[in-house]
């Protein structure tokens, strides 16, 4: 992996951007860039769920033909799910290029606890690195507080940390690890 780029879908808030982009260089060790926002992808919405597809947002990232040594990452507000569950915090290729998460249920508000910006952008972090991790074929870990480790709600995400476990790192590509000093 060479470079991670972001792709907004829907409105995004710069400092959110920001945060896990440096989260993201800090992780990884790679560049990476946020791409203009596209608009909320509609085509992706399922009207009795009220909610939208990750599996056809993936599938829309994908004809953006990303080099093989490259990251896509989609991020969103929106809501996201697959038809076997109530939800879903990303999706991601296992492998491939592409990966789409989504900051919906990562607020307090959400859960009608007051604003945590910090936590918020940490459990983004942390779902990001997951997700881009299954791109690198990385699959569940064990370890609970790996970043691989599933998380089915916030308070598994909270129990993990954003990094790779020893066994986890060393399926990373070296050459993106080369300036990681943890
Ligand atoms: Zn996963
Ligand atoms: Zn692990």
């Amino acid at each position: 992996m060479n470079l991670i780029q972001l792709l907004p879908f829907g409105p995004a808030a710069v400092e959110t951007l920001s945060e896990l982009r440096a989260g993201l260089e800090r992780e990884f060790a790679v560049p990476c860039e946020i791409l203009p926002p596209e608009p909320e992808p509609a085509f992706a919405f399922n009207l009795t769920r009220q909610q939208f597809s990750s599996t056809e947002i993936l599938a829309a990232m994908l004809k953006r033909n990303t080099p093989a040594k490259w990251r896509l990452l989609g991020v969103t507000p929106l809501d996201l799910y697959i038809p076997i569950l109530t939800f879903v915090f990303g999706e991601a290729q296992l492998p491939g290029t592409c990966a789409v998460v989504s900051s919906h249920r990562l607020s307090q508000e959400f859960y009608g606890l007051p604003a945590d910006p910090k936590l918020q952008h940490e459990r983004l972090l942390k779902e990001a690195v997951h997700e881009l991790g299954h791109t690198l074929n990385i699959s569940h870990c064990e370890d609970y507080q790996c970043a691989m480790a599933p998380s089915h709600g916030v308070e598994w995400i909270d129990l993990k940390t954003s990094r790779f476990c020893g066994t986890c790192r060393t399926l990373v590509p070296a050459r993106s690890m080369l300036n990681a000093s943890r």
